[in-house]
């Protein structure tokens, strides 16, 4: 007899053939019997529910009849013809409707035999039908397994077409079971287990794919949430700690005179306690002998610049040079700038490295930066490039962390003898939860609270039609001397379509704000980068008193004297970017304002967005609406998205597992790092199988 585990190909499942195998390898990736068990339902719905034809609604979900079909016919249409059945229940008539595979269904079809059937109904000229409805007879239905929750498995296009149906699919489970037996090996301990209050493995397993009830079904969900998120947070948190005890770093001890001297003449506020807070964070991870890798997240004009600073004058004090790297070239001068005028009057050398640096000062910066005389080098990608050799880099500070992969920063530290410590900086505010999933083998400081002083921005949604008001508030701003943003959007894909809104934007703003008395500038993206610093800079200087732009403007510019932030189209914005551009007003004392303009027609969605806007401007809230409307895939971008290819657990609604689960991994690696203890083999084990070409826990000595 042969015997069957979890590593058997599905080939060898009971009435599998070799292409419906293929089939499910390329749709679904499912090629093993474990990887069928673990696809696991989407949602499941109740099934102790019998309708009559004369209960139907005209939108319902997914339900079922028990009847019979009376007759069968084939009615020709344009292209190729449709099969309609007849079905009939002691209370009405209904019809069922075939699209595809009308030849092969119509012979299979047993006329007056009891049926159930089960799908979504139309309802269409005055009666009920159901498209492509799973069908059962009576007899048979009543042999199969099959709890009250009838499970909902995703398919795709090309299976529904093959025929593969969730019915289908149901069957190769309970082949499954058949032929693997219910017992499975355990994979969680026994401590965590009874604390936790989980279902065993097996029970989950069977449970998932067929409960019981509800109640089964709800503690199978939650045991296996739980093991999903846990084993992730053992890899993350384990990646973390081997960072800790493997990557050294250089200890930063001193305190000195750079440091000193800038806290007593230049610091010119007093910091925020978020700010020492994180500063304090900051010293101890530089004081240690391991690597700083840290996560600063911190809403617009949090005051992140300082913070850096501050801890890449700690860097100098101990010998070494810093570096600050930003995504634009407006932003590493931006930071230039600041970092040149908070230094004012201190003997530190900085200098500023973008694509546009002629070659004369490229060749003093790498001359400076070998020797060791630069202190600190500013700029964006440019700093990457292989000219460019530290003498001994100590800390890089990483604006605006989605732009810069982990292969191009290392790429900053190839002389060094050790690797520099790391702050990343993000204005992007991150929920929690998702962070604790992506970012778990960071550490992450948050700067969550504003500088004194600051008024929140008053935000406004308003319709094109009132543009005139708009305009006549945008005067009275500017006679008090304030500037204005007026942002379009620019996707991509529609990139014409937005060029031109923007230039007839730029137009009616110039005819409505005429020369001299007013002067407009306008930045965007296809402008050459001399040309947008040379606008860029006309407002800063307030020569301008507008700035019409595309979202070049997005990140970190700050022009404190701009009161004013008309965002077009806001509707084409998502959260998180709206946030970011509202952030580019308010920077001064004085009350600033956005004003979301859109047109009429909105969705649902865009509702939301808007008024969360006008709601709220606490940028953590923000991000988790964002979060539950956007999906933490596409808010973490593709390269993030395996951490957070969950398969039953989700990082939005389940976060309360989620930080059992974090808890549980910190408490079990804590006590043993590399699970070596007997009453972690389990854990061992499955983290083992989970991942087979896991390099994490055969790199621990
Ligand atoms: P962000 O976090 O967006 O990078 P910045 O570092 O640019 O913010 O700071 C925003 C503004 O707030 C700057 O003008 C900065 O000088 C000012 N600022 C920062 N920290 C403080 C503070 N503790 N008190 C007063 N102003 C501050
Ligand atoms: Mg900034």
């Amino acid at each position: 007899m042969t015997s069957y585990n979890l590593n058997t190909s599905i080939t060898y499942l009971k009435g599998t053939g070799p292409s419906r195998a293929d089939l499910l390898k390329k749709e679904l990736g499912i090629r093993t019997f474990g990887d069928l068990i673990n696809f696991f339902p989407r949602r499941y719905i109740d099934r102790t529910q019998f309708f009559k034809i004369n209960q139907l609604q005209q939108n319902s979900s997914e339900i079922q009849i028990v009847g019979k079909i009376t007759a069968i016919k084939t009615v020709q249409q344009k292209r190729g013809s449709r099969l309609v059945a007849t079905f009939k229940d002691d209370t009405g008539i209904m019809e069922l409707v075939w699209f595809r595979g009308a030849k092969w269904i119509k012979e299979s079809l047993k006329i007056n035999t009891p049926y159930v059937i089960f799908g979504k109904t139309n309802f269409f000229g005055n009666s009920f039908s159901m498209p492509h409805p799973e069908m059962e007879l009576v007899s048979e239905y009543k042999r199969n397994l099959r709890g009250s929750m009838q499970p909902i498995y995703a398919s795709t296009e090309l299976l529904t077409n093959k025929g593969v149906s969730n019915r289908v699919i149901q069957k190769m489970m309970q082949s499954l079971f058949e032929q693997i037996g219910r017992n499975f090996k355990e994979t969680l301990s026994k401590d965590i287990l009874t604390k936790y209050e989980l279902l065993p493995k097996s029970e989950s397993l069977f449970n998932i794919h067929f409960p019981k009830n509800q109640e089964l079904l709800t503690q199978a969900q939650q045991r296996l949430k739980f093991e999903e998120l846990f084993f992730i947070q053992l890899q993350l948190i384990r990646k973390k700690l081997i960072r800790k005890s493997k990557i050294k770093g250089y200890t930063f001890l001193k305190v000195g005179t750079y440091f000193n001297s800038f806290y007593k003449n230049n610091l010119p506020f007093e910091l925020t306690n978020a700010q020492k807070r994180v500063l304090k964070e900051i010293r101890k991870d530089i004081g240690s002998n391991a690597q700083m890798n840290r996560l600063l997240q911190g809403d617009v004009g949090s005051g992140k610049t300082i913070v850096a600073l501050m801890s890449m004058l700690i860097a100098i004090d101990n010998g070494f040079q810093a570096a600050i790297m930003a995504p634009t070239e407006i932003l590493a001068t931006q930071h230039y700038n600041s970092v040149k005028e908070l230094l004012n009057g201190m003997d530190v050398n900085v200098r500023l490295l973008t694509g546009s640096v002629k070659t004369k000062e490229r060749r003093i910066i790498h001359e400076e930066l070998e020797s060791g005389e630069l202190h600190i080098l500013i700029g964006t990608h440019a700093l990457i490039e292989d000219k460019v050799k530290f003498k001994n880099l100590g800390i890089a500070i990483i604006d605006e962390q989605h732009r810069f992969g982990v292969e191009q920063r290392s790429k900053l530290w190839r002389k060094n003898e050790l690797p520099p410590h790391i702050l990343v900086m993000t204005a992007t505010p991150i929920p929690r939860t998702l962070a604790m999933s992506v970012y778990g083998d960071l550490d992450i400081s948050v700067i969550d609270e504003l500088p004194p002083g600051r008024k929140e921005i008053a935000t406004a949604h308003r319709y094109d039609s009132n543009r005139l008001s708009v305009f006549k508030f945008m005067k009275e701003e500017i006679a008090k001397g304030k500037q204005v943003y007026v942002v379009y959007p620019l996707i991509k894909e529609s990139e014409k379509m937005d060029y031109k809104d923007l230039m007839d934007g730029y137009e009616s703003i110039s005819r409505e704000f005429p020369k001299p008395a007013y002067q407009v500038s306008i930045v965007h993206g296809k402008m050459k980068a001399e040309d947008k610093e040379y606008e860029m800079n006309r407002f800063l200087k307030k020569e301008t008193q507008i700035m019409v732009a595309t979202t070049v403007i997005e990140v970190g510019v700050n022009i404190p004297n701009a009161s004013v932030m008309v965002i077009e189209s806001a509707e084409r914005f998502g959260l998180s970017q709206l946030h970011q551009l509202r952030g580019r007003v308010g920077r001064g004392a004085d009350q600033s304002y956005c004003i979301l303009m859109t047109s009429h027609k909105l969705s649902a969605n865009a509702k939301t967005r808007l008024e969360t806007m006008v709601k709220t401007s606490d940028g953590f809230e923000i991000a988790d609406v964002d979060l539950k409307l956007r999906g933490p895939g596409n808010i973490m971008g593709k390269q993030q998205s395996g951490v957070l290819n969950l398969k039953i657990a989700d990082v939005v609604s389940d976060t309360h597992i989620l930080k059992n689960a974090r808890e549980t991994a910190f408490e079990v690696l804590q006590k043993d790092p590399s699970l070596k203890l007997p009453e972690n083999t389990m854990l061992l084990q499955a983290y083992k199988n989970l991942h087979k070409n896991g390099e994490i826990w055969s790199n621990i000595s």
